[in-house]
C-alpha cells in the first residue's frame, strides 16, 4: 500500500515509521527545507544552544521517551536551582497566594469529568462550552488578581490565548489530556522536566533518517489533494503522488489552506475555521553568568501582570553563558508583536528587570522567533477551538474523509498540544490507515 503522509513534524514523521512498520510504502511531503516543524535548535557563536520552538519532556511521555532511547539521544533535568517568585500586584513573593491553588484545583475537579476523547459528551459539556475561561474565573475566583493569574497561568501558560478567547470546556479537555494542572504546570516531575541534549530538532532528524531513502521530500508543500474511488494524489508545485491513502500530520488550521476534490464535508471545513493557533513568542536572554543565582532565586517566574508571564532558566549543561527564556502569550504577544524590534527589546528587558532584577537589563543577546509568522506553523504552542464549537465540531477532528486520515497533535487525546500527542497522533493515524479494507 502506498501511503503519502502530509508534513515531517513529529506526528507526520510518527505515522510514516509506524507505517513502514505496517508494511507501507511512505512518501512524507514536508513544505519547509527541514523536518521537526514547532522545533527548531539555534546555535550561537559560541555554542549556547536555544531552543526556539518546543524543548520539554514530562516524566510519564512513555513514547517520547522510547524515540529519545531507539534514536541514541539523552535526556538532562531542566535547571533547578534556588527559588521560584511570583510577581503579584506589583511586589515579588515567593509562591502565589492560596487563593490560587484553590482555584486552579476547582479547575482540575471538573476536568475529572471530561473524556479527552470526546469532551462534547460531558455532562455540561454545552455550558461549559458557552462560557469562557474568563468569565468563569470572574464570577469563581475569590478577588481580581488571582482571577487575572491564573488566567495568565492556564489560558496563557498551556495554550497561549487570552481567557476571554477559550471556552472553559476547552481549558477542561487540556488539562485532563495533559494529567491535570501539577502535570502539566510543573517543573521537576512535570510537563517542564527534561530537556533534549542536543535539542528536539536532533531527534527530529534522527527520526527521519531512519526512515527508507527517500521517503522524506523537503521543500514540497502540499497545495492540494484530489481523491476518488480508486485513490487519492496529493498535489505539489514540483509534482503529484498518488497513493492509496494520505495522513495529513499538520494543525487544522494549516489543514484548511490545502485545496481539496471532492471539497471537504461541511462540519470538517468549518473545524478549520475554528482552531486557530495560539500567539505565543518565547524569547531568549543570554547572559554571562545567571546572576539570578546569587540571590537565591532559580530563574522560574510567573507575574499577574505585564508583557511577560513566566521566565525560566534554559541554560544548558556545559554551556558557558546562561540563557532566561521569557514567554508572552495572547494579547500580551500580539501588543509586543507590533513594537519595532527596538521598542520590544525594550518592553521584554524592563519586564525582565521587574522579574529577576536590575542585571537583566544588559543581555549579551536576546532571540526571538515568532512562530506566528511562520508561514508553516501560524502560530503556537498548538491550535485550540474557539467557545462554542466542540460539540458540532470536535468530532470531525479524528474523523477521516474518505482516504484522508488526519494527525497532528491537535488531534491526539493524550497530551495534545505537545511532542508526545503528535506521536500518539501519528501513530493512532497510522494504525487507521493500515486497517482500510484496502490494505
Ligand atoms: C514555542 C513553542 C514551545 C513549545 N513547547 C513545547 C514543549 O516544551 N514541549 C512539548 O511537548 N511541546 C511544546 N510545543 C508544542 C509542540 O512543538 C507541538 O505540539 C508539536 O511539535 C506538534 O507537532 P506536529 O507534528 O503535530 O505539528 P508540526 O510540528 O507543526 O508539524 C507539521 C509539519 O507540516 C508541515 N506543513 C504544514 N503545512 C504543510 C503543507 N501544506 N504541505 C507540506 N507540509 C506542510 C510543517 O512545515 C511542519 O513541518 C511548543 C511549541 C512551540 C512553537
Amino acid at each position: 500500500m502506498r501511503v503519502v503522509v502530509v508534513g515531517a513534524g513529529f506526528s507526520g514523521l510518527a505515522a510514516a515509521a509506524a507505517l513502514c512498520r505496517g508494511g507501507a510504502r511512505v512518501l512524507v511531503l514536508e513544505a519547509r527545507e527541514r523536518v521537526g516543524g514547532r522545533v527548531a535548535t539555534r546555535r550561537l557563536a559560541d555554542g549556547t544552544a536555544l531552543d526556539l520552538g518546543a524543548q520539554w519532556i514530562d516524566p510519564t511521555q512513555d513514547r517520547m521517551a522510547a524515540l529519545v532511547a531507539e534514536h541514541g539521544l539523552t535526556t538532562f533535568p531542566s535547571a533547578a536551582h534556588g527559588r521560584p517568585a511570583v510577581r503579584w500586584d506589583g511586589r515579588l513573593r515567593e509562591t502565589p497566594p492560596e487563593s490560587v491553588r484553590q482555584t486552579v484545583n476547582l479547575l482540575d475537579d471538573l476536568a475529572a469529568g471530561v473524556d479527552p476523547a470526546a469532551p462534547w459528551r460531558a455532562a455540561r459539556a454545552d455550558e461549559w462550552d458557552r462560557l469562557t475561561l474568563g468569565g468563569w474565573l470572574s464570577t469563581t475566583a475569590p478577588d481580581p488578581v488571582t482571577a487575572r493569574y491564573v488566567g495568565r497561568l492556564i489560558a496563557g501558560g498551556l495554550l497561549a490565548v487570552d481567557p476571554d478567547e477559550v471556552s472553559l470546556l476547552q481549558v477542561l479537555f487540556y488539562l485532563r489530556s495533559g494529567g491535570g494542572s501539577g502535570s502539566l504546570l510543573g517543573m521537576a516531575g512535570g510537563a517542564q522536566q527534561d530537556r533534549l541534549v542536543g535539542g528536539p530538532a536532533l531527534l527530529a532528524e534522527r527520526m527521519a533518517a531512519a526512515l527508507p531513502s527517500g521517503t522524506v521530500r523537503s521543500g514540497a508543500p502540499v497545495r492540494a489533494v484530489h481523491q476518488d474511488g480508486h485513490g487519492v494524489v496529493a498535489h505539489t508545485d514540483e509534482g503529484a503522488y498518488r497513493a492509496e491513502a494520505v495522513v495529513v500530520a499538520v494543525a487544522p488550521a494549516l489543514a484548511g489552506r490545502i485545496a481539496y476534490a471532492p471539497a471537504l464535508p461541511a462540519l470538517r471545513d468549518a473545524l478549520t475555521q475554528r482552531m486557530p493557533m495560539g500567539s505565543a513568542l518565547k524569547l531568549h536572554a543570554v547572559y554571562p553568568t545567571p546572576f539570578w543565582r546569587a540571590d537565591g532565586w532559580s530563574g522560574v517566574t510567573t507575574s499577574a501582570d505585564g508583557p511577560l508571564t513566566e521566565t525560566v532558566e534554559n541554560s544548558t549543561p556545559g554551556s558557558t553563558r546562561a540563557v532566561l527564556t521569557a514567554f508572552s502569550y495572547g494579547r500580551q504577544a500580539r501588543d509586543l508583536r507590533r513594537l519595532s524590534p527596538g521598542r520590544r527589546r525594550a518592553e521584554v528587558l524592563a519586564a525582565l528587570v521587574e522579574l529577576v532584577g536590575p542585571a537583566a537589563a544588559g543581555p549579551d543577546d536576546l532571540v526571538e522567533h515568532d512562530w506566528s509568522a511562520d508561514e508553516w506553523t501560524r502560530g503556537c504552542f498548538c491550535g485550540a477551538l474557539t467557545p462554542g464549537s466542540w460539540r458540532d465540531h470536535g468530532p470531525e477532528l479524528r474523523r477521516p474523509v474518505g482516504r484522508v486520515h488526519w494527525a497532528g497533535t491537535e488531534t491526539a487525546t493524550r497530551w495534545a498540544g505537545y511532542l508526545e500527542g503528535a506521536v500518539l497522533a501519528g501513530e493512532r493515524a497510522a494504525a487507521e490507515v493500515l486497517a482500510r479494507p484496502t490494505a
